[in-house]
């Protein structure tokens, strides 16, 4: 009964990233194909701005499949030994301007750790998406701390945000393909650190509450 209720629950799954995916995609392809249809006869139509709208709409079609592929279950990270600090500062001037325009700030407290295994493009993803929604869910502006330490055999790396948090009925979703309450997320930046997390046998865990999020990624040392 538990393997059928595995096999039900996985194509469910299955059908609902689908059902995510071309409804994703078909958005910005109905918007491309009615400007399109519109300057069948009349190609006055196809002002600059409305050409640049279109490709906008292709580049986001195209990113969501990039993620989505992010995503996929046989994908193999490129682990190599390094510390996680130097990906974090790598990182660092990126999120610091983007945190600045819109008046944040991203305090690093990075603490001795021992070299990890792990694929840097992937570790480097994973911090991204968690660093951009704690600034996204900072809508009235804040600190947004990043924070490495070692703990017996285990390296912590936290990221903690003052923005909003999350009740319930967001937290037993997240993680889900697709599921997103903005405007413009995709739904996927959470589904894909999970699986990133999952190759790197690491582990998330999440506090939230009205005075903001901490995520906590959990890596253990040594392991391949
Ligand atoms: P997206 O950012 O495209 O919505 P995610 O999978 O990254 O997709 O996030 C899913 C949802 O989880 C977000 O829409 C938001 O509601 C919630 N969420 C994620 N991180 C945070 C956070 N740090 N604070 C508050 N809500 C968050």
């Amino acid at each position: 009964l538990q393997k059928e209720m595995y096999r039900l629950d996985r194509l469910n799954l299955i059908g609902e990233m689908a059902a995510g995916i071309a409804h994703e995609i078909r958005n910005p392809m109905t918007t491309v194909h009615g400007f399109l249809q519109l300057s069948r006869h009349n190609s006055d139509n196809l002002s600059e701005e409305i050409i640049d709208l279109m490709l906008e709409e292709l580049n986001r079609a195209n990113s969501i499949i990039t993620e989505f592929l992010n995503l996929a279950k046989n994908k193999v990270s490129v682990k190599v030994k390094q510390n996680l600090n130097t990906v974090i500062e790598a990182l660092s001037p990126l999120i610091q301007a983007e945190a600045l325009r819109s008046s944040k700030h991203i305090i690093l407290d990075l603490g001795n750790c021992p070299d990890l295994f792990i694929d840097q493009k992937e570790i480097r993803q994973l911090i991204l998406n968690i660093v951009l929604n704690g600034l996204d869910a900072m809508s009235s502006g804040g600190k947004l701390m990043i924070k490495t330490y070692q703990n017996g055999q285990t390296v912590v790396l936290e990221i903690k945000d003052q923005g909003r948090g999350m009740g319930p009925e967001v937290l037993e979703k997240l993680g889900t393909p697709f599921f997103t309450t903005k405007e413009k997320g995709t739904g996927l930046g959470l589904a894909i650190c999970y699986s990133i997390a999952e190759r790197h046998h690491a582990e998330i865990d999440i506090a939230t509450g009205n005075e903001g999020t901490t995520f906590s990624i959990q890596f253990k040392q040594d392991q391949r």
